[in-house]
């Protein structure tokens, strides 16, 4: 297996591999960069079938987090961990305390926090060795959940979507089509309902279609049917690599914003998108909610208004990238990820320029 000649190494600044025998823990932790602050990102616990598999999850994980955290004008820098077993049979308090013991070995460069087979209460086990730890600061009124901050951050990246792509500052009456009506849809789609637009939702859960039907007069569809509405917005809520060439071929939709990580089932359908006239809002910059509200939990004290005024800047971050997409006639994907690299790289010049002068 390479490291360094990974294709998802990519300038990794760091990337630790940590065993104890006693518990049972082997786990991966990777820097990606710690330009702008230190590295924060959740913390997965999966079954890999391999090392292999394991090392590249983690690798391309933490690269997303630079990016999503550069975009979101937050201190912090990009990093992910993962742990190989499964969260149903191998996780013990002990692997846990492990996995803090791990993370005190990085000084403060990773930020842990809760991720896909970790949750709040496996964070506060880890908190008992470790300070660099995030999602268990009860001060929010969710307790750590960043749900319904992501869900604010998708609706404010729709407004300026709608904006961008109609020239309108309200919602009222545009239809939207929304996949996935969990924690972060149903959220979405009462924001929505109290904006005036139409809603049309799908599920594979019948409880979760009925509470949106009831609680916000949606019309409900199939799970397929949902690509074939004749809409003006879709908010993928559900699932990655939904924006495929079948999708797309049969969306009529003007504008795309939703909450779901990896929408793109591959890069070039971020031009396939453009081509076609479809307004793309990039999943990691509209969906960057819930970490801006982990890090307002991590800095200790945490004030509702500060966290919804630091979201309110997904809007205008998307205006900037739309407009320099347009401009340019790049993709808004390419436009993203080039603003953010901007944006880390920028201040790494900065440093080096003060310590030059230092
Ligand atoms: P969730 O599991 O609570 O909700 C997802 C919903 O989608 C569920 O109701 C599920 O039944 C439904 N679903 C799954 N497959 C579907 C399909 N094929 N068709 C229709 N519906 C389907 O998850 P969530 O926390 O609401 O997150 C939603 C998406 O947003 C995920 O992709 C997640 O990675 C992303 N995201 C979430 C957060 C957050 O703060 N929770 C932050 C950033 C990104």
């Amino acid at each position: 297996m390479s490291i360094f000649s990974h294709s998802a190494y990519d300038k990794h600044e760091q990337v630790a591999f940590y065993q104890d025998a006693k518990s049972g823990l082997k786990a991966i932790i990777a820097v990606h960069n710690t330009n702008l602050g230190p590295s924060l990102g959740g913390c997965r616990m999966w079954p890999y079938a391999d090392d292999g598999e394991a090392l590249n999850d983690v690798l391309r994980l933490s690269r997303g987090m630079t990016y999503k955290s550069a975009m979101a004008g937050l201190k912090l820098g990009g990093g992910k961990s993962v742990i190989i077993g499964d969260p149903r049979k191998d996780k013990t308090p002990e692997l846990l305390r492990a996995m803090g013991d791990f993370i005190n070995t990085l000084g403060g460069r990773y930020i842990t926090a809760e991720d896909s087979g970790t949750s709040v209460a496996d964070m506060e086990i880890i908190g008992e060795r470790s300070r660099y730890v995030s999602g268990v600061v009860h001060g929010s009124e969710h307790g750590g959940d960043p749900s319904p901050s992501t869900a604010y951050g998708v609706f404010v990246g729709l407004k300026a979507a709608a904006e961008h792509r109609w020239g309108r500052t309200d919602l009222n009456g545009l239809k939207v089509s929304l996949q996935g009506v969990g924690n972060v849809g149903f959220r979405l789609a009462r924001l929505l309902k109290e904006a005036g637009a139409e809603l049309y939702i799908t599920d594979i859960f019948q409880d979760n279609i009925d509470r949106a039907v009831d609680e916000l007069g949606a019309t409900a569809v199939g799970a397929d049917e949902i690509f074939d509405l004749d809409a003006d917005l879709f908010a993928p809520c559900a699932l990655g690599a939904v924006l495929n060439d079948d999708t797309i071929a049969r969306l009529k939709v003007g504008a795309i914003a939703g909450a779901a990580n990896n929408q793109l089932a591959e890069e070039r359908h971020a031009e396939v998108l453009r081509d076609r006239g479809v307004l793309y809002a990039p999943d990691y910059v509209i969906n960057a909610g819930g970490i801006i509200d982990v890090y307002f939990q991590q800095q200790g004290s945490y004030d509702p208004a500060q966290v919804q005024e630091h979201i309110e800047t997904i809007g205008t971050t998307l205006q900037e990238v739309f407009q320099r997409a347009e401009e340019s006639g790049e993709t808004t994907a390419h436009v993203a990820d080039r603003v953010a690299e901007e944006r880390f790289g920028h201040e790494d010049a900065v440093k080096k320029t003060d310590t030059e002068a230092a």
